[in-house]
């Protein structure tokens, strides 16, 4: 079971999504080996990516990044419009130092300094044009007290907070084989729900946050998306009619490539990648997402630069004097 159902409320201007993943989740952690509080909050952000993903309003990629001094330094996940996604973490101390029960706080906010950026970035994004970014703090300050958020869905509730103007109130579960979420998000009153009486509508978004309220990680584990759909909002279906689209397929995907790795030993420069080749007769490296290796011998180094020398050919000669 691996997707993603759409629905929209009559009675009340709301939007929702479900979302269960298990195969595709399955992917991403057979190509890793993780500490169980970090599969823990990866999968949950990979949930969220997924519910996120689908709200955009334009194809292209959205990518969740959290960043700390440790012991996760960085983890990241990207989802495309179609809904295929990659992730990956980089821990900054031995997998076997981090206990069982870690907190997010703890494992994502070691002395404050733990933040969210989320990028949606356009697939039609002019080049020079910055995708766009926004970042949020991973505490709350409270009075005199900074207080770390606890779950992936409290960052994202934060987040959304902070840049966004659409209330959304969002439920994300993960374990060893599944991923499941719940997105609610209230509508302007004007537009598609303009015939609804603004107290209506308050009232319609309230009661369907209560109802949202009531789901429990065990249904957003085990059950399918349309199942979840008739249990949580039977009552509002039958008074007022809740209208879903057709489930949306969710797969794991891997867009690294050979000339991406090519790319970044032209980064890396001719001497540094000489060197490597000096000392290890063999430039080697893995993919961060996938675990693919890549290996470039001599030979292959040298055609990696004088490919660049090519393209350098071939690049317009520059204006003015
Ligand atoms: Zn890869």
């Amino acid at each position: 079971m691996n997707e993603l159902l759409v629905f929209m409320c009559d009675g009340a201007p709301v939007r929702g999504e479900i979302v269960s993943i298990g195969t595709a989740w399955q992917a991403v952690l057979e190509r890793r080996n993780d500490p169980a509080p970090v599969r823990k909050i990866l999968g949950d952000f990979v949930g969220a990516a997924t519910l996120l993903t689908a709200s955009l309003k334009f194809d292209g990629t959205l990518i969740i990044q959290a960043q700390s001094s440790g012991p996760i330094q960085l983890l990241v996940v990207e989802c495309r419009s179609d809904l295929s996604m990659r992730a990956t973490v980089k821990l900054s101390v031995d997998p076997d130092d981090i206990a069982p029960e870690a907190s997010l706080g703890e494992l994502l906010d070691a002395n404050h300094t733990g933040r969210l950026v989320i990028t949606l970035d356009p697939a039609d994004r002019e080049p020079g044009q910055a995708p766009y970014q926004g970042i949020v703090a991973l505490q709350e300050h409270r009075g005199t007290g900074i207080k770390p958020v606890s779950s992936a869905a409290e960052a994202i509730a934060l987040y959304m907070k902070n840049s966004e103007q659409l209330d959304t109130r969002i439920w994300l579960s993960s374990n060893e084989t599944h991923i499941g979420g719940l997105l609610l998000q209230r509508l302007p009153d004007s537009g598609g729900h303009a015939h609804l009486d603004p107290q209506v509508a308050a009232e319609g978004w309230s009661r369907i946050q209560t109802l949202g309220e009531t789901i429990t990680d065990e249904e957003l584990l085990t059950l399918p998306p349309s199942t979840i759909l008739r249990r949580l909002f039977l009552e509002e279906s039958a008074e007022n009619g809740v209208r879903s689209f057709p489930p949306r397929p969710i797969r794991f995907s891997c867009r690294c490539s050979r000339s991406k790795v090519a790319d970044i030993l032209r980064m890396l420069g001719e001497e540094e990648v000489q060197s490597i080749l000096a000392e290890q007769g063999l430039v080697e490296t893995t993919c961060d997402f996938c675990a693919k290796p890549y290996r470039f011998d001599a030979v292959d180094c040298q055609q990696v630069f004088k490919t660049d020398l090519l393209s350098d050919a071939t690049r317009p000669p520059s204006r003015g004097h």
